[in-house]
């Protein structure tokens, strides 16, 4: 493929890697009139993963949106074929997934409830129908199945292979045989690509290679945390009883994937704990390579499918498969532009389900690069989500293991990673230990979930083994006073003499206050869509302090700076780990403030902040609170956060964790970015129209002045279950009338109101209404309300009873 033309000098973007992913890629940029973009591949196309891939499609995921971008691929992969003439050898026989415990079954049924909310169609089987579809199988154990119709696999070389044709057929051209040696930038941004047959001046690279994405990132000065692991299947000669193809069947609990595969059968695995690889031991030329068999490693594997497949035990076997794929460190992958050089643009770390999501995912970065935004919210993948610590090898060699076998494991409230933990610690680790924390990781950092840990806490959808723990801090924060650690809050300096400006530009709200004040805002782009939510204090005439949500520092300073003008005098200063932030809350955080020598606190108004001086150290507080209790966000040097904690704890104030946390914001109906909205929601969507000033010149507001001239289509709302003995995750379906009319965000148990709430996006007309929520196909019922379902001081003066109602 223009092997004998010469390398172009000049495209608007470059596609490194001819898998799936760069095919993708290229095609839609194409499409979209990018008509001038090459793809270089130094090996031949698809010669990387893509090529040996089980190239099973299932659309159904976590969220909408990663949905989408595979129901995409399954409507690409079929017409492709019509467009270019070129098969993609799609087969639409669907997917049949098994449960053979009563966790999975549970599991199961929220699938089934999800793929109802996303329009997916899938639907829980007995066991007898699952054999109907799969005589093969053993079912002795199974206890039901879920089957998704939609569901296929495709030719991974064929698609590559049309979506090639089609990029062609739109100006596109590809160098197979041309490898990437360098990539020039300038000033932080991409100029160009260095190739072993000259060099090509660019505006853009889609970085889409595979398990070698660390290397060739390093190459534009972007550290990324991607890492191979070896993965396993198994192929047999033709067998009695498969003519034709067949549905794909998965047994998740035994790990297993099986297919049909040239009338024989293709098994696959992930095993619990997988093998990672180092990608510099298969060199530059692993083309149409595979790794060594390893039935030692595969064996455990084997004894489960033989178990499952009795069939297998006559069947000979043709070979194990093994072949790297690559994987991140939360199993989800990189799409998007990296924060550090402009004009990077990732399509990689695809952590099994490159072909699978290969034509949505494409379609996304390609229009990532022409527009700037994304078609969808998908901060899931968004390459900015990871500290830098998730790049060094040893993280990564330690987690991606881990991560593979993990892909088929129920996905429990509450489940945390085993490796490749206390990376990061908050100043106050060492006594959250000693309070016997249960941690979790979020941006790499330990924070404490619940204290009293008495056992390692259930997998479970039921009942959490944490639940009187937490009740017992929030009974502690509502009642006396907590101290939450809050110290993995992001912390930008914003200074010099055009921070105002700047941040009235890319800000909602009017950041034109005087030093004292706080201000909440959101951060949009220019369709309005919510980028970001924070906290800014502003310390002096030229200086603000941004307090961003932990996992949201990498984005929010990328963002920041791609709108900061060359001519504007502003410094940007990541104060992350220098300061520690504690959240002292409850109706004794007055007198403890007194009690500290603190009494300045209690002079502060609502969103005021002012200093202190708590154990000898000076300390900024900040009058508001995320948990609805009364009290201050207290920010100190990290280096005197212990000083202070013990001060707070002396005086009566003590340790509460995420968990509580959570519940009391749920309660108070305060959103939670990447739950209750993002992206895809404007302010006014989710009642964040206080936080707009209209008569500032912020980005975004054209857009949203058109929105709301218009109704508003949804809103999110809080909804109190009726039944307490039911523990709502976020992300159900909720029913109106037997319709779907939105989905819960997050959910918690409400301890202050002694019911489950959910916060929900709905649409508008369900306001006062009572609603049904699917939990696990069961639907329950629930009041909705605009407003909290418990307010604090209302409640202190009217009794608890009273309280648990709307507000
Ligand atoms: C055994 C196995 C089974 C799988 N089964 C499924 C499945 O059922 N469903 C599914 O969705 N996914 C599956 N996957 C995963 C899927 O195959 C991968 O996610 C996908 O193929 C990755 O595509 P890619 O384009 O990101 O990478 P690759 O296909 O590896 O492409 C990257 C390309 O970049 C090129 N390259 C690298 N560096 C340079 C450079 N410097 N210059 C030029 N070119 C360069 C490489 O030569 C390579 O061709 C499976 C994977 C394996 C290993």
């Amino acid at each position: 493929m223009n092997a004998n033309s010469a390398l172009s000098e000049h495209a608007s973007v470059v596609v490194i890697g001819g898998g799936v992913m760069g095919c993708s890629t290229l095609y839609h940029l194409a499409k979209l009139g990018v008509s001038d973009a090459i793809l270089i591949e130094r090996n031949q196309l698809t010669s990387g993963t893509t090529w040996h891939s089980a190239a099973q499609v299932r659309a159904l995921r976590s969220t909408k949106n990663l949905t989408d971008l595979i129901r995409y691929s399954v409507d690409l992969y079929s017409k492709l074929e019509e467009e270019t003439g070129q098969a993609t050898g799609w087969i639409n026989e669907g997917s049949l997934s098994i449960a053979t415990n009563k966790e999975r079954m549970t599991h199961i049924k929220r699938q089934e409830s999800l793929a109802q909310m996303f329009g997916v169609k899938a639907q829980s089987i007995s066991r007898d129908e699952a054999l109907e579809r799969w005589p093969l199988m053993n079912v002795e154990d199974v206890l039901g199945a879920v089957w998704s119709p939609d569901d296929g696999r495709v030719s991974p070389s064929d698609l590559c292979a049309a979506m090639v044709k089609g990029a062609k057929s739109n100006g596109a051209k590809i160098f197979e045989n041309t490898g990437v040696s360098g990539v020039l930038t300038e000033a932080g941004k991409i100029i160009g690509v260095e190739t072993d047959k000259g060099e090509v001046r660019c505006d853009a690279i889609a970085l889409c290679t595979g398990l070698w994405s660390r290397k060739a990132a390093q190459m534009a000065g972007v550290e990324i945390p991607v890492w191979p692991c070896e993965h396993f299947y198994l192929l047999t000669k033709p067998i009695d009883g498969i003519s034709g193809n067949m549905s794909t069947l998965s047994d998740h609990d035994s790990h297993l994937y099986i297919r049909d595969d040239s009338g024989g059968l293709l098994v696959g695995c992930f095993e619990p704990m997988g093998k990672a690889i180092d990608p510099d031991t298969l060199g530059e030329d692993f083309a149409f390579g595979l790794l060594n068999e390893d039935w030692d490693h595969f064996e455990p594997m084997m004894i489960n499918a033989l178990h499952r497949l009795p069939v297998l035990e006559t069947a000979e076997v043709k070979m194990l498969l093994n072949g790297p794929e690559s994987f991140t460190p939360d199993g989800s992958f990189l799409l998007g532009e990296a924060a550090e050089t402009q004009g990077l643009f990732l399509g990689c770390g695809m952590n099994s389900v490159g072909v699978a999501t290969g034509g949505g995912a494409g379609m996304a970065l390609a229009q990532c690069i022409v527009d700037g935004e994304m078609p969808m919210d998908l901060h899931e993948a968004d390459p900015k989500r990871f500290p830098d610590c998730f790049n060094s090898v040893e993280l990564l060699s330690s987690r991606v293991p881990e991560v593979l076998g993990k892909h088929y494991e129920i996905t429990f409230p509450a489940r945390q990673w085993v490796r490749a933990r206390n990376i990061r610690q908050t100043p106050l680790h060492e006594k959250w230990v000693d309070a016997k924390a249960h941690f979790g990781q979020f941006y790499g950092f330990e924070r404490p979930l619940y204290f009293d840990k008495t056992e390692e806490p259930e997998m479970t959808f039921g009942k959490p083994t944490w639940f009187d723990q937490v009740g017992r801090e929030v009974a502690n924060a509502h009642e006396r006073a907590a101290i939450f650690d809050q110290s993995t809050f992001g912390k930008i300096l914003v200074s010099g003499l055009d921070a105002e400006s700047f941040l009235n530009r890319v800000c909602a709200n009017d950041m034109n206050r005087s030093p004292g004040r706080a201000i909440y805002s959101a951060m949009l782009n220019e369709n309005g869509g919510i980028k970001s939510d924070l906290t800014a204090l502003r310390l002096t005439e030229e200086s603000y302090r941004l307090y961003v949500g932990t996992v949201a520092l990498k984005h929010d300073l990328a963002w920041l700076r791609r709108h900061l003008g060359d001519d504007e005098r502003v410094t940007l200063t990541d104060q992350t780990d220098d300061y520690a932030v504690l959240g002292l809350m409850g109706p004794d955080a007055s007198e403890i403030a007194n009690k500290v020598s603190a009494g300045e606190l209690n002079e502060l108004r609502y969103f005021q902040h002012g200093e202190a001086i708590i154990a000898g150290t000076r300390v900024r507080g900040v009058r508001l609170s995320y948990v609805g209790e009364a009290g201050w966000e207290i920010t100190c040097r990290s280096s005197d956060a212990l000083s202070v904690y013990n001060a707070l704890n002396a005086a009566g104030a003590h340790p509460a964790g995420v968990f509580a946390q959570s519940s009391m914001r749920i309660e108070k109906r305060f959103l939670a970015y990447g739950h209750d909205m993002d992206t895809d929601n404007t302010p006014i969507d989710v009642g964040l129209d206080f936080a707009i000033a209209w008569d500032t010149p912020f980005m975004g507001r054209d857009a949203l002045l058109k929105i709301s001239e218009k109704p508003k289509p949804t809103m999110i709302a809080s909804i109190l279950l009726n039944d307490n003995l039911v523990f709502p995750l976020g992300n159900e379906p909720v029913y109106l009338q037997g319709k779907i009319i939105g989905k819960t965000t997050s959910a918690a148990f409400g301890y202050r109101v002694g019911k489950p709430v959910a916060l929900a996006s709905l649409s508008t007309d369900a306001i006062g209404s009572v609603v049904e929520v699917d939990i696990a196909g069961e639907r329950y019922r629930g009041e909705v309300c605009l407003t909290s379902v418990f307010d604090p001081d209302g409640a202190r003066m009217r009794g608890p009873e009273k309280s648990a109602q709307c507000q």
